[in-house]
C-alpha cells in the first residue's frame, strides 16, 4: 500500500502556477520615440545577440495572424448562430463563448463551430511561421495563452511550448473530477456534420467519464480548469529554462499580450528583465507597446501591426546574417 502511494506521489509532479505570476505593472510606462525602422534594427540586433529567446504570446498575436474572432469571419461563419440567439449577444466569438447556452446540444453545438474554425481547420498561419523561422536555430521556449494550437503548426517542438489556458481540441469534465483532458477534435467533426439548428444530436453530446457530469472545454474559465500531467510537464519545463539561461543573454520576445490578463506574461517578463541585467525586451504590439522608461536600451516596444513589425524584424535578421557572411567571405580571401 505504501509503495504504490510513492509512486503515485512521484508520477504527479504538481506545478504551482502562481510561481510564475506576477500582478506588479510598471510605474514609467513609455511609448519609445524613436523611428520604426530604428526600433525594426535594434530588434534584429537582440535576437541575432541573444543566446536565448523566450517568448511571450497572446491574442494579439493570433488576431494578427488572420485567426480574427469579429467582423466578417464571425458574421459568415455564425450567420445561423446569429440569428437564433440574436445579434446584441452574438457580437464577435469571444462574447459567443459567454453566451448562456440553454442546454448542452446548444453549448456544443456553438464550441463544436468555434473549435473548428479557430483549431482544427486552420494549417499554420504564416506569420507563426515567421516566428518559427526567427528563432528556431536558437535555444527557444514559448509561453501562451493561445489556445489555438498555432505554434505546434507553425513547427514549434511540444518540449518547447507551455499553453497556460489550454486548448481548443481538448474537453475535461466540467467539474474537473479528475485530472485528465481529452482529445476533442474528431468529435467536433462529427458535430459540425450532424448540427442543425445550431444544435448537435444529443447522442453526441459527451458525458465525464468518472463522474457522468457535463464536459466543458479545456478552457481556463473558472476554478475547474484541468491542469493534466501534459500542463505540469510544460509548466516545469517553463521554469527549467528560466533557470538553466538566467545568467544568459536573454531576449522575451512578447509578442500580442495586452492588459487583459497581464499577469502571466507581461508582468512577469517585465520582472524578470528588471532582474537580469544581461536580458532585454521586444514588445510588440498594436497599440499598447509601452515598455518601462528604466530599461533603456534593453527595451524595444514597437507600436504596431506586429504582421508588418515581425516581418520587417526578420527580413532585417536575414540582411544583418548575410553581411556577416559576405564579411566572413572576405575574410577567407
Ligand atoms: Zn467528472
Amino acid at each position: 500500500m505504501a509503495i504504490q502511494i510513492l509512486s503515485r506521489e512521484k508520477k504527479s509532479k504538481k506545478v504551482d502556477f502562481s510561481q510564475f505570476l506576477n500582478g506588479v505593472p510598471a510605474r514609467d510606462y513609455v511609448f519609445q520615440s524613436a523611428p520604426y525602422e530604428q526600433q525594426i534594427r535594434e530588434a534584429a540586433q537582440l535576437l541575432e545577440r541573444a543566446d536565448a529567446v523566450l517568448i511571450g504570446a497572446g491574442a494579439g498575436l493570433s488576431t494578427a495572424a488572420g485567426l480574427n474572432y469579429g467582423g466578417k469571419r464571425f458574421t459568415d461563419n455564425f450567420r445561423e448562430f446569429i440569428e437564433k440567439y440574436g445579434s446584441a449577444y452574438m457580437t464577435d466569438m469571444y462574447s459567443a463563448g459567454f453566451y448562456p447556452f440553454p442546454s448542452e446540444e446548444a453549448k456544443w453545438g456553438y464550441w463544436s463551430k468555434h473549435a473548428w474554425l479557430n483549431r482544427v481547420e486552420p494549417s499554420a498561419m504564416p506569420l507563426y511561421q515567421t516566428v518559427y523561422e526567427l528563432v528556431k536555430e536558437k535555444p527557444h521556449f514559448v509561453l501562451t495563452t493561445n489556445v489555438d494550437h498555432q505554434f505546434w503548426k507553425a513547427g514549434f517542438a511540444d518540449e518547447n511550448i507551455f499553453a497556460t489556458q489550454g486548448d481548443y481540441g481538448e474537453i475535461q469534465c466540467a467539474r474537473g473530477c479528475h485530472d485528465k483532458v481529452y482529445d476533442g477534435t474528431g468529435l467536433f467533426h462529427r458535430m459540425n456534420l450532424a448540427r442543425k439548428d445550431c444544435l448537435v444530436p444529443t447522442e453526441l453530446v459527451p458525458r465525464c467519464p468518472v463522474c457522468g457530469g457535463k464536459m466543458a472545454m479545456h478552457l481556463r474559465c473558472d476554478q475547474y480548469f484541468v491542469e493534466d500531467e501534459h500542463w505540469n510537464e510544460a509548466a516545469a519545463r517553463y521554469g527549467a529554462f528560466l533557470k538553466e539561461h538566467k545568467t544568459d543573454k536573454v531576449v522575451p520576445l512578447e509578442l500580442g499580450v495586452g492588459f487583459n490578463t497581464p499577469t502571466i506574461i507581461r508582468f512577469p517578463f517585465e520582472q524578470m528583465v528588471r532582474e537580469n541585467r544581461d536580458w532585454a525586451l521586444i514588445r510588440l504590439n498594436l497599440d499598447e507597446a509601452v515598455v518601462p522608461e528604466s530599461f533603456g536600451s534593453r527595451a524595444v516596444g514597437i507600436n504596431d501591426d506586429i504582421a508588418r513589425s515581425l516581418e520587417d524584424i526578420r527580413r532585417e535578421a536575414g540582411a544583418e546574417n548575410l553581411s556577416i557572411e559576405k564579411a566572413g567571405e572576405k575574410d577567407e580571401e
